[in-house]
């Protein structure tokens, strides 16, 4: 008989997008007229297509791929086509990280690298995940069997949590701006966290899936704006939520070449080769098309055109938070994220707000529950819709809480 990997049963149920589906399910079925008119706030996903310079640029590639002389098999390194890495640190230069090409590794997405990561470690780590969080950093660790710990994202620190001298960690994983709570690190906060990594000999996981919403000047696009982080941080990105690629799929994963840690023997080990070494012998590296697409997004024009689709939800975050600041609900979020999280009024728990927004205005988003216990009563909208239903389920907000 095969052993099977007990720890996916010490895995919390995967019960929240499920949950949301049952109830409007629930809800539909006996409400089938209004439930046409139905707003979904809830999406995770973005909704606005892939910029004209991009699909251009990922035709012609294709086009490349079915000509003899054109045609791409394997790539040599599986790391990434130089095109692209060097497209991707000329990028990082543009906001004052030195991120050179070398040090980069594309992906197929931020997700994978964010599970796939736990390979370069061992066994025995003390993980150190904000609570609330994306829910990949928690359960890739839980399969793995690695012990984790949590630093509290709550009201008191604008859900940014922040280090606990008193607490030690291996790991840890940031994400700023951050899903679901939409709050960002400033450049003093993430001197912090650099510093308690150096202290604890720690390794920073740093998630900046949403880097390209970022507004504020004090709030850095990268880990690497920051001094010295480049000896303790791994940063993981994506062109997901910046470049509409949630269905085209490619990300980039940086390890400087200066993040080194001992073995149990004491030998130095520089991380950015084992991971080669990881992805070398699991992953064969992303579609010539698929890196062709994203050079693109690299180049003005595409830095243009995508811009235009972030400015898009932008506008919908200001929406819902000027509703917000209206009604008088605390949230953090909307001004460097397309995420708003807010504060339940009247005390309630995040599944009653649930559901009293699809019973009494067919308006869906998300219970903060399902992020962690420091979400039992926030809740979760998102900017991905049209500013028609945006603004629309703003208006059903306000006339249901003005009540
Ligand atoms: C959407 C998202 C990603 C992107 O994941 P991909 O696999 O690149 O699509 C990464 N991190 C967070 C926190 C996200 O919300």
């Amino acid at each position: 008989m095969a052993k099977l990997n007990e720890n996916f049963n010490n895995l919390k149920k995967n019960y929240l997008f499920v949950e949301i589906a049952k109830r409007i399910k629930a809800y539909s079925e006996q409400n089938p007229e209004k439930a046409k008119n139905l707003i979904r706030m809830g999406i995770g996903d973005v909704t606005l297509p892939l910029a004209p310079v991009v699909v251009e640029a990922m035709v012609k590639a294709s086009r490349e791929m079915g000509v003899k002389e054109t045609f791409r098999g394997y790539e040599d390194s599986g790391a990434g086509y130089d095109f692209l890495r060097e497209a991707i640190s000329g990028y990082y230069k543009s906001f004052g990280a030195d991120v050179s090409a070398d040090e980069i590794r594309v992906s197929d997405g931020a997700k994978s690298d964010c599970g796939n990561i736990i390979d370069i470690f061992g066994s025995g780590n003390k993980v150190l995940v904000t609570d609330p969080a994306y829910p990949v950093y928690v359960d890739s660790n839980i399969m793995s069997g690695n012990d984790v710990i949590f630093a509290d994202s709550t009201e008191e620190n604008g859900f940014a949590a922040m280090p606990d001298k008193n607490v030690h960690a291996d790991l840890i994983y940031l994400c700023s701006p951050n899903n679901p709570t939409g709050s960002v690190y400033t450049t003093e906060q993430l001197e912090e966290w650099v510093s308690y990594a150096l202290e604890n000999n720690a390794v920073i996981i740093y998630d900046a899936a949403y880097e390209a919403f970022i507004t504020e000047d004090n709030v850095p696009r990268s880990i690497y704006c920051i001094k010295n982080a480049k000896k303790c941080a791994i940063e993981i990105c994506s062109l997901s939520k910046t470049a509409s690629f949630t269905g085209t799929r490619c990300g980039y994963t940086v390890v400087p070449n200066d993040l080194i840690q001992k073995d149990s023997k004491g030998n130095d080990v520089r991380l950015a080769e084992i991971w080669g070494r990881r992805q070398g012998s699991k992953f064969n590296g992303v579609s010539y098309p698929v890196q062709r697409a994203a050079e693109a997004v690299f180049t003005p024009e595409g830095q243009e055109q995508c811009r235009e689709n972030i400015k898009y939800y932008q506008e919908n975050a200001r929406i819902i938070a000027n509703t917000l600041d209206e009604l008088g609900i605390k949230y953090t979020g909307g001004v460097n994220s397309p995420y708003i999280w807010l504060k339940c009024p009247n005390n309630m728990d995040s599944w009653e707000f649930f559901d009293m927004l699809l019973n009494e205005i067919q308006v869906v988003g998300t219970p903060g529950a399902g992020f962690g216990k420091n979400g039992a009563n926030r809740f979760r909208l998102t900017a991905f819709g049209t500013h028609e239903k945006t603004a629309e389920a703003m208006e059903r907000l306000k006339a249901l809480l003005k009540k």
